[in-house]
C-alpha cells in the first residue's frame, strides 16, 4: 500500500497521479476561475503525461492486487473511503462553493457521494459472496441425469475502469464509478471535467494518501487526456458523463468500434414532469408539481443532468400553474453561495451561463418567459458573470420542435400544455429517450397506467408522486444507488447504478457449464448433484469457520399420518379442502386424495434435522425458493438432505450466514419439497 501525504492543493497547475506519483505538469493550462468572484483558480492541463504507462500500471499493478482481495475485502476498503472523505468534508464544501454550489448542494455532492460508497460496501457484504467469483442466479439443469449444469458466473474484467466525468457533480460523479468498480475488482482511472477539476483533485489527493487502496489501483489525469484511448481494448470499461455531443465523438474511436472495449455513455436529457388531467384541478397535487419544478431549478442552478427540462401541464390548467410557479420564485434569494441566506448559488462559470443564455435565445422562438424577466439582485460581493435568474417558458408554439431537443443546462425550464393523456406520451417520448419522468396525479388515475405503460420503455427511471407518497419521495432529480441512473437514446444509453447491477459492468458474465461438482468447487457454491460429505458430525455442531460447502446430514425416516394432518390443522387452523376432505380432493386435477399440509412437511423436516442443544447455529431466519413438488399422503415417508449451500460473513464479527440446501424425498427418493434455510452460526473469533 502507498502512503503518499498530501500535497498542498497544486496552483496555478492541477497534479495528476500517475503510476503511484504526484505530477504537476510544466507550462500552462486551461485557466478556472471562481463562478463566485471570478479570481483564476487554478489550470488544468495533462501536458505531457504518459497515460499509457497509467494503464499498463493499472492493469498490471492495480487490478492484480485488487483480484487478490475478496468482495467483501474490497466491499471493506471502500467502506474505509467513506470516514476518509468525512474527515476532509469542510474543505471540499469549501472548494465547491467556488464552482457556485450552496452548502445544500455540496451537501448532494460530497455526502451524496459518501451515501454511494456505504451503500456498495454494504450491499456487496451482503448480496455478493466473501469469494472472488459471484454467480449469477440458479444452475441450469442441462441433462436429465442432472450430471450436466450451467451456471452463470461474474468475475472482474482485467483491463482499466476510465471514468470521464461532466463538470457539474466533482464528488458524486466521480465515486458512484468508483465504488462499483473497486467492489468489482477493477482499477481506476479518473478524469474529471476540468471547470470543477480543483474539486476533485482535492478529493482524490485525500483518498489516495489515506494508504486504504493499493498501488494501482486508483490513478487521477487532470486535463485532457491525450492518446489514452489508443492503449485501450476489450479488457477496459470507460464509463463517460457529460453531453450527448462530446459522447457521439468519443464513442467512435477504435478503442470501441474495433477493440471492443466498452463504452458507457450518460449524457445529456430533455427530462419530463407531468401533471395528470385529473390531477390539476387539486390544490394538493398542483402545489407539489410546482414545488418539484422549484427545486430541480434551484439545485446546483440547475446544472443536473435529470432536471426538469420540460413541465407538461393540462391545457385548460396551464395559467394557474404559470402563476403559481411565478409566485414559487418570486423572491429567490441567489448570490454567495456561502451566504446562508442564498438558496441558489452561480452557474459554474461566466461562460456556460453564457451558453445557457443562447440556448434560452433559441428556445424564444417557439416561447414565451413566463418567469426569469426581473434583474439580477445578488447576495453578496460577487462577480455577476456566472449568475442567472431562474428561467421558466411557456410554449406558444406547438409544433416548435427545438423544446424537445435543445438543452439548457441551467436553471430552465418549460412548461409545454398538452390535450390529453395520450397527446403527454407523446410529448414526453420526443425527448428521444431521457433519464427520469415524474408523474403527479393520484394512484388510482387511469391516465397514470396511460403514461406508464407509454414512456417506461423511453426512461431508465420515472417517479409517480401521489399524496401518500408525496413527504416520502426522494425527487425527480435524485438518483439513488440502489436504483438504475442511466437512460436510452438520447440519454446515452447506459446503465450506472442500481445496486449489484452496478457492479457487473465492470465484471465477465461466463456461462460456465460442467458436472456439478465442477461447479461447486470453481464457484464456491454447493450446485445440486455434487457429491455430499455426509462424513461429518451433525452439522449443527459446526461453528461457521468449521463447516464446508457441501457438508451434509442425511435424516431418519418419518412417516406421514392422517392424524398428523388432523393434528396440524387443528393446531394451524388451515382446514384446506385438500387436506381435510378426501372426496374433495379427489375431485381435483392435483391430488388423489387427503394430502399433507405443505408448511407441515416443513416442519417436520426441521424436526428431522435441527440439532436441539444450544450450539454453533444460533437463529434460522428464514427460507428461500420454496416450492412443494410432489403431493405426500398418509402413509408416506419422508427424510431430507440438509447440505451446507454457501457462507457468508455477517456485519457482527463473531457470526456468518450459512444456507442449507433442504431436499425431502418420500419412499420413493422423489423430492418432495426443496428449498434453502438461512441460519445464523457463530463464528471462532481469534481472542
Ligand atoms: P462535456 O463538455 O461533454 O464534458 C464531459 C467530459 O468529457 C469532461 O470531463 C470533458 O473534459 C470530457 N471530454 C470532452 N472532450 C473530450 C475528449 N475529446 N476526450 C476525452 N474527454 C473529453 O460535458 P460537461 O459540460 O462537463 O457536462 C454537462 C453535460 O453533461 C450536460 O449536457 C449534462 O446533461 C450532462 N450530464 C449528464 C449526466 C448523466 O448522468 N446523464 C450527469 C451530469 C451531466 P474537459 O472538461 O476537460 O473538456
Amino acid at each position: 500500500m502507498t502512503s503518499v501525504p498530501p500535497p498542498a492543493p497544486t496552483k496555478p497547475v492541477l497534479s495528476s497521479y500517475v503510476v503511484d506519483q504526484w505530477v504537476t505538469p510544466d507550462g500552462d493550462g486551461e485557466p478556472v476561475h471562481s463562478a463566485v468572484t471570478g479570481e483564476l483558480l487554478c489550470q488544468v492541463t495533462a501536458a505531457g503525461i504518459d497515460v499509457g504507462a497509467m494503464v499498463r500500471h493499472a492493469r498490471e499493478v492495480g487490478g492484480p492486487a485488487l483480484r487478490a482481495m475478496t468482495f467483501h475485502d474490497r466491499a471493506a476498503m471502500v467502506k474505509e473511503l467513506v470516514g476518509v472523505i468525512a474527515e476532509h468534508k469542510d474543505e471540499l464544501y469549501a472548494l465547491s462553493a467556488q464552482s457556485g454550489a450552496t452548502k445544500k448542494d455540496a451537501w448532494v455532492d460530497v455526502d451524496g457521494g459518501m451515501g454511494v460508497l456505504a451503500t456498495y460496501a454494504s450491499k456487496a457484504r451482503k448480496e455478493l459472496p466473501n469469494a472472488h467469483v459471484a454467480v449469477d442466479g440458479p444452475p441450469e439443469h442441462l441433462s436429465r441425469d442432472g450430471s450436466f449444469l450451467g451456471q452463470h458466473v461474474w468475475t472482474p474484467r482485467e483491463g482499466v475502469a476510465v471514468q470521464i466525468n461532466a463538470f457539474n457533480f466533482p464528488c458524486w460523479g466521480s465515486l458512484e464509478k468508483l465504488a462499483p468498480a473497486l467492489v468489482a475488482g477493477m482499477p481506476v482511472i479518473v478524469k474529471p471535467a476540468s471547470p470543477t477539476a480543483y474539486v476533485a483533485e482535492a478529493l482524490y489527493r485525500h483518498l489516495l494518501a489515506s494508504g486504504v487502496l493499493p498501488d494501482g489501483a486508483v490513478q487521477f489525469i487532470a486535463g485532457h487526456p491525450g492518446d489514452l484511448f489508443d492503449h485501450l481494448d476489450g479488457r477496459d470499461v470507460v464509463g463517460f458523463t457529460g453531453s450527448a455531443a462530446t459522447a457521439e465523438h468519443l464513442r467512435g474511436h477504435r478503442a470501441f468500434t474495433a477493440r471492443s472495449a466498452t463504452f458507457v455513455a450518460e449524457t445529456d436529457s430533455l427530462n419530463a414532469s407531468v401533471l395528470l388531467p385529473s390531477a390539476a384541478g387539486d390544490d394538493g397535487h398542483v402545489e407539489r408539481f410546482v414545488r418539484e419544478i422549484k427545486r430541480e431549478l434551484i439545485t446546483k442552478a440547475g446544472q443536473r443532468c435529470t432536471a426538469i427540462r420540460r413541465a407538461l401541464v393540462p391545457e385548460a390548467a396551464v395559467d394557474a400553474v404559470v402563476a403559481r410557479l411565478q409566485d414559487a420564485f418570486d423572491g429567490l434569494t441567489i448570490g454567495d453561495p456561502t451566504d446562508e441566506s442564498v438558496r441558489m448559488g452561480a452557474l459554474v462559470s461566466a461562460s456556460h451561463r453564457e451558453d445557457v443564455a443562447q440556448t434560452v435565445d433559441k428556445l424564444l422562438a417557439g416561447c414565451r418567459r413566463v418567469v426569469g424577466d426581473g434583474d439580477l439582485d445578488l447576495v453578496g460581493d460577487v462577480d455577476p458573470a456566472a449568475f442567472m435568474v431562474p428561467t421558466v417558458l411557456l410554449l406558444e408554439d406547438p409544433d416548435f420542435e427545438a423544446v424537445h431537443e435543445l438543452e439548457p443546462f441551467g436553471p430552465v425550464t418549460t412548461v409545454i400544455p398538452f390535450r390529453d393523456a395520450a397527446h403527454a406520451v407523446d410529448l414526453v417520448r420526443r425527448g428521444g429517450g431521457s433519464l427520469v419522468a415524474s408523474v403527479f396525479g393520484d394512484a388510482d388515475d387511469p391516465d397514470a397506467a396511460t403514461l406508464f405503460t407509454g414512456i417506461a420503455s423511453h426512461h431508465g427511471r420515472l417517479l409517480f408522486v401521489d399524496a401518500t407518497d408525496a413527504e416520502s419521495q426522494t425527487g425527480h432529480g435524485t438518483p439513488l444507488p440502489h436504483l438504475v441512473h442511466g437512460g436510452p437514446g438520447r440519454a446515452g444509453g447506459g446503465e450506472e447504478m442500481g445496486g449489484v447491477r452496478g457492479i457487473h459492468h465492470y465484471m465477465q458474465r461466463t456461462a460456465l457449464t460442467g458436472s456439478p461438482e465442477l461447479i461447486t468447487n470453481l464457484t464456491g457454491r454447493y450446485a445440486p448433484g455434487a457429491p455430499r460429505n455426509l462424513d461429518v458430525e451433525h452439522p449443527f455442531k459446526l461453528t461457521y469457520d468449521q463447516i464446508r460447502i457441501g457438508d451434509a446430514l442425511l435424516t431418519d425416516e418419518r412417516e406421514i399420518t392422517l392424524d398428523d394432518i388432523e393434528s396440524f390443522a387443528a393446531l394451524s387452523g388451515d382446514t384446506f379442502y385438500a387436506h381435510m376432505d378426501d372426496e374433495a380432493a379427489k375431485a381435483s386435477p392435483i391430488f388423489e386424495g387427503r394430502v399433507a399440509h405443505g408448511y407441515f412437511l416443513v416442519s417436520a423436516a426441521a424436526g428431522l434435522f435441527v440439532w436441539p442443544d444450544p450450539g454453533p447455529v444460533l437463529a434460522n431466519f428464514g427460507l428461500e425458493n420454496l416450492r412443494f413438488m410432489t403431493p405426500v399422503y398418509p402413509g408416506d415417508r419422508i427424510r431430507l438432505y440438509l447440505t451446507c449451500k454457501d457462507k457468508v460473513t455477517r456485519r457482527e464479527p463473531d457470526q456468518g450466514t450459512v444456507t442449507w440446501d433442504v431436499e425431502v424425498l418420500n419412499q420413493d427418493d422423489e423430492v418432495v419439497a426443496a428449498y434453502d434455510v438461512l441460519t445464523i452460526v457463530k463464528r471462532e473469533v481469534p481472542a
